[in-house]
């Protein structure tokens, strides 16, 4: 991983309670696992102001963030929620593009760049999710899907979009089924992905942090996050379990 600093960044989707929020805090700050690497946990929204609570008195360092956001500033637009009403539960970070947002709410990569520079506008930190489904990757549709979804964010968002930003690639096939990409499927398309930041922004490039998304567990951490192009992870399943959360930290340090 060299010189970029590793991201693990919890998902925990619409699951999880106050109780598994004190109990994951306390797992990270017992480990020490915080050193080092930066942590990030995205609750369900109703947990945000209880976990930044709790985050202030057991572990400062974790970082907290908005599973999604809407692209749209305060109003009249009821059950969404803005990056301002994020930022005042404490969030730093927000997801933009998870595979369950385009796949089960049919956000297209239009709206995800939307929601990418909404979040940038106001000062947070977009991880901005891309990755092809099975099919799309059995008719050699891989790159050509990541293309278009990240080209869709810097023809909106402009060639400097990826400073002080997050790319995840999360093939779809790979989340929440236990069938990981292997380390060489993954760091082939991290390499491509990096390789279209430097295409625009060579020192970008260098710098931008690049996650592996899908099934990651403490069994096969350490070898992805060993491939050059490949900074960490975003952890959806096993970040419902703090102590398999906390081994698959250690292995990022590693
Ligand atoms: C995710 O939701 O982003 C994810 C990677 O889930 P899982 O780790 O369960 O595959």
């Amino acid at each position: 991983m060299g010189i970029r600093k590793p991201v693990v960044a919890a998902n925990w989707k619409m699951n999880g309670n106050k109780q598994l929020v004190t109990d994951f805090l306390k797992a990270v700050a017992d480990s020490g696992a915080s050193t080092n690497i930066d942590i990030v946990l995205s609750p369900p929204a109703t947990l945000l102001d209880f976990t930044q609570t709790q985050r202030d008195s057991l572990c400062k360092d974790v970082i907290l963030a908005a599973q999604n956001m809407s692209q749209l500033d305060n109003g009249a637009y009821t059950g969404e929620l803005s990056a301002q009403l994020f930022k005042d539960v404490g969030c730093n970070w927000v997801y933009c593009g998870h595979s369950e947002r385009r796949h089960k709410y049919g956000e297209s990569s239009k709206l995800v760049a939307k929601k990418f520079i909404q979040a940038k506008k106001n000062g947070l930190v977009p991880v901005l999710c891309v990755g092809e489904t099975e099919e799309e990757r059995k008719k050699g549709k891989a790159f050509s899907r990541l293309t278009s979804q990240i080209e869709a964010v810097i023809n909106l968002a402009g060639k400097d979009c990826f400073d002080n930003a997050i790319l995840a690639y999360e093939p779809v096939w790979a989340i929440g089924t236990g069938n990981a990409a292997s380390p060489e499927i993954a760091q082939e398309a991290h390499k491509f992905i990096r390789g279209m930041v430097a295409a625009m922004r060579q020192e970008c490039s260098e710098n931008i942090r690049i996650l592996y998304g899908g099934s990651v567990k403490p069994e096969n951490a350490k070898e992805l996050f060993s491939q050059p192009d490949i900074d960490g992870g975003l952890i959806g399943g096993a970040s419902l379990k703090p102590h398999d959360f906390v081994e698959i930290c250690q292995a990022a340090k590693a």
